[in-house]
């Protein structure tokens, strides 16, 4: 099968592979049908993450069931399935309480890499969500957003508490912060600020919710957020990069018993304890148990309720994974999904 292999910063390959099989009787094979690049991916492709010699890529993934182990009872062949990216089992005191991503048996929801033709899923059972029905072409974008971006946002916009009666300001203007907005509106958000400083990054943030846009950034951008709020803060920001400065602008724009969401990846991020202290806000985040919402979010998109596939902004066949990578690093793309 052919499938994307990064060898170091900057050096994309899709490369033949060995098809990956069954190697635990838990596991499920699927054969991919929609994939794509993570802002995560583009750490280590900008050489700020290390490279651990030649890594398959990808764990954002939807596709049909090929094969199964012996264990596995509630996924079957021919199953159209969606997961992400921490394989969980679904069934232990952690996973019960919603937090899939820190389940006691997680590993990766696709350690074969899902930029690939063929992916070998542990823990299939508690993993991998069926639709139910076959998607339409037009709904797998959406279903393959629901694997992380989509997941991840709605996350984001509970642990923020968005709601009716919220001003809800995001930090973040990639796919995750985009969905973060669409997820806030349909949580019941009164107003919901984008802050973003591109034009097309905004016209999504409007269509899936935005009701303003702050382009500053920093203390400029907290200033904005305060003067639209009374000078308060907002009730709930979703922080969406990772760096020091996001969080600090997501901290700072919230006010003072208000929440902040965060689930950009941590790089270099330190929190001065005194300042935390003083703030008063609630801070909750980390990887998004994206299994959480699954099948809710399934629900939403087979219904045709919301179209969160609109992140995609650029389709490339697997063979052009190299493109892929440069599009989203140069940011010509907000987010490119790769079909095989
Ligand atoms: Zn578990």
């Amino acid at each position: 099968m052919r499938g994307v292999i990064m060898y170091a910063p900057g050096d994309v390959r899709v490369e033949e592979r060995e098809r990956p099989g069954i190697v635990e009787p838990t596991d499920a094979v699927i054969r991919v049908a929609a994939a794509c690049v993570c802002g995560s991916d583009l750490w280590p492709y900008r050489g700020l993450q290390p490279v651990d010699g030649p890594s398959p890529m990808g764990h954002e993934y939807v596709g049909v069931v090929e094969e199964i182990g012996p264990e596995v009872r509630n996924i079957k062949v021919g199953d159209f399935v969606v997961g992400s990216f921490l394989a969980s089992d679904n069934t232990c005191e952690i996973c019960q309480a919603g937090y899939q991503t820190h389940c006691i048996n997680r590993q990766p929801g696709a350690a074969t890499g899902a930029q690939s033709e063929y992916a070998r899923i542990p823990l299939a059972d508690g993993t991998l969500v069926a639709t139910g029905t076959q998607p339409t072409p037009e709904q797998i974008p959406s279903l393959l957003a629901a694997s992380d971006v989509l997941g991840t946002g709605w996350f984001a916009a509970v642990a923020a508490e968005a709601g009716p009666g919220k001003t809800v300001a995001v930090v973040g203007d990639g796919a995750v912060g985009l969905l973060g907005i669409l997820a806030a509106s349909r949580l019941g958000a009164e107003r919901i600020i984008a802050m973003s400083r591109h034009a097309d990054r905004q016209a999504l943030a409007t269509k899936f919710g935005a009701t303003d846009i702050v382009e500053e950034r920093g203390a400029e951008g907290v200033a904005k957020i305060k003067e639209l709020t009374n000078g308060l803060g907002a009730h709930s920001v979703i922080e969406a990069v990772g760096t020091q400065e996001s969080m600090m602008q997501a901290i700072h724009a919230t006010r003072p018993g208000g929440h902040v969401g965060f689930v950009g990846v941590s790089h270099g991020v330190s929190l001065d304890g005194a300042k935390l202290f003083f703030s008063g806000v609630h801070l909750h985040g980390g990887p998004a148990p994206v299994r959480r919402f699954l099948p809710e979010l399934i629900e939403l998109i087979m219904n045709g309720e919301i179209n969160p596939g609109e992140v995609f902004d650029l389709t490339l066949p697997l063979e052009q994974a190299a493109e892929a990578y440069r599009a989203m690093d140069e940011r010509r793309a907000i987010k490119v999904l790769l079909t095989p």
